[in-house]
């Protein structure tokens, strides 16, 4: 039995995430959900987006499924996300675009983007200089880069995978992605099984659009990734297709790319595939690779079919439609 915090998130979170926890339960994995509130939900209930409890159960069970949270707007609120991601150091974004299907502008794309999660701009340090200048401090450390490297280089040896590329503009910023890449080849030769190249960012992203397939793992610092991640979700066909895992040494998250849809909530109608796949990453986390297989088979032919789908991917079905139709074939191998 494992134990796994759950947050079912705002907006759209709540409907995403029942589908999931139906799949997984027709699917036959033990799980003890702990059902916590954070965002505006939290927010509502409570006072607060991010309670202590949140982050001391997601602390205790080390492993946490996360539908996406509404920021409230005003001043005053940082994003609860990178909160969560601050406190509990997942230093490492992973973000896998899969072609679930033939149908797309790019066909059998499967990539994983590695993104750096606490340096570079995202640091937050900016100030203004007078009324008429402003300067963001881009914050690159070996500690940091030493990590994120080994931690991709680790997933592609995990993930039976072949190549790294690691992603930077070091050809300008000398010192910041200039360390970067040098930590980069130094990690490289630790793992000698794996073959390592380096792109400049602006090149990789023409590469991504226009030969997609010859890449593997990408590796990169915050900004980047933030960016190129976007790029890959829309390869494989937008947001609504797009998981997310953010890992660190004491615990794990994972959740969608989207957000909480906000104007789509309790209609029934988004795509739960982000949702769902995010749970698979969670599965492989905690080594159950057989039924993780066995849930992408069953979304594959789902949308080989093509009856159950959801409105962003031309269907008419529900989210919960969609949800019963990956159960059904469940059976069918
Ligand atoms: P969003 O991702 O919620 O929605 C943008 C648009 O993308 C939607 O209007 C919809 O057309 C489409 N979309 C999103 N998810 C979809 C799905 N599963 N199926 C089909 N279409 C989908 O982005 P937003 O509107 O910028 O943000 C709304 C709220 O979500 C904000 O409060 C923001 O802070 C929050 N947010 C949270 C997270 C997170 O929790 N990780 C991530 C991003 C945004």
């Amino acid at each position: 039995m494992y134990n796994v915090t759950l947050l079912p998130g705002d907006g759209v979170g709540p409907e995403l995430t029942s589908v999931v926890l139906e799949v997984l339960e027709a699917v036959g994995v033990p799980i003890r959900w702990e059902v916590k509130e954070a965002g505006m939900k939290s927010y509502e209930q409570v006072g607060e987006v991010l309670p202590q409890e949140v982050i001391d159960s997601i602390r205790k069970n080390k492993v946490a499924l996360k539908g996406p949270l509404t920021t409230p707007v005003g001043t005053g609120f940082r994003s609860v996300n990178v909160a969560l991601r601050k406190e509990l150091d997942l230093y490492a974004n992973v973000r896998p675009a899969k072609s679930l299907s033939d149908q797309g502008k790019y066909k059998n794309i499967d990539l994983i983007v590695v993104r750096e999660n606490t340096e570079d701009l995202y640091a937050g340090i900016e100030h203004m200089v007078g009324d008429d200048a402003a300067e963001s401090i881009k914050i690159i450390t070996r500690r940091g880069s030493e990590r994120i490297m080994r931690f991709a280089f680790q997933h592609a040896v995990e993930m039976g995978r072949n190549k790294v590329t690691a992603v930077h503009k070091a050809n300008i910023m000398k010192c910041t992605d200039g360390l970067f890449l040098t930590v980069a080849r130094d990690v490289a030769k630790e793992f000698p099984q794996v073959e390592f190249e380096d792109r400049i960012v602006d090149n990789m992203c023409m590469q991504l659009v226009m030969k997609p397939q010859e890449y593997d793992v990408l590796v990169m610092p915050n900004l980047y990734g933030d960016i190129v991640s976007d790029l890959c979700a829309g390869l494989i066909g937008g947001l609504g297709l797009a998981p997310g895992a953010n890992i660190g040494q004491e615990a794990a998250i994972f959740e969608p790319v989207h957000g909480s849809a906000p104007k789509y909530a309790g209609e029934n109608k988004v795509n739960p595939v982000a949702m769902l796949l995010s749970g698979v990453l969670m599965l492989r986390h905690l080594g159950e690779q057989e039924k993780a297989d066995k849930i992408e088979g069953a979304l594959k032919r789902v949308f080989t079919r093509g009856e159950s789908l959801t409105y962003d991917l031309g269907g008419q079905a529900t989210t919960t439609e969609m949800g019963r139709a990956v159960i059904e074939q469940l059976n069918y191998e």
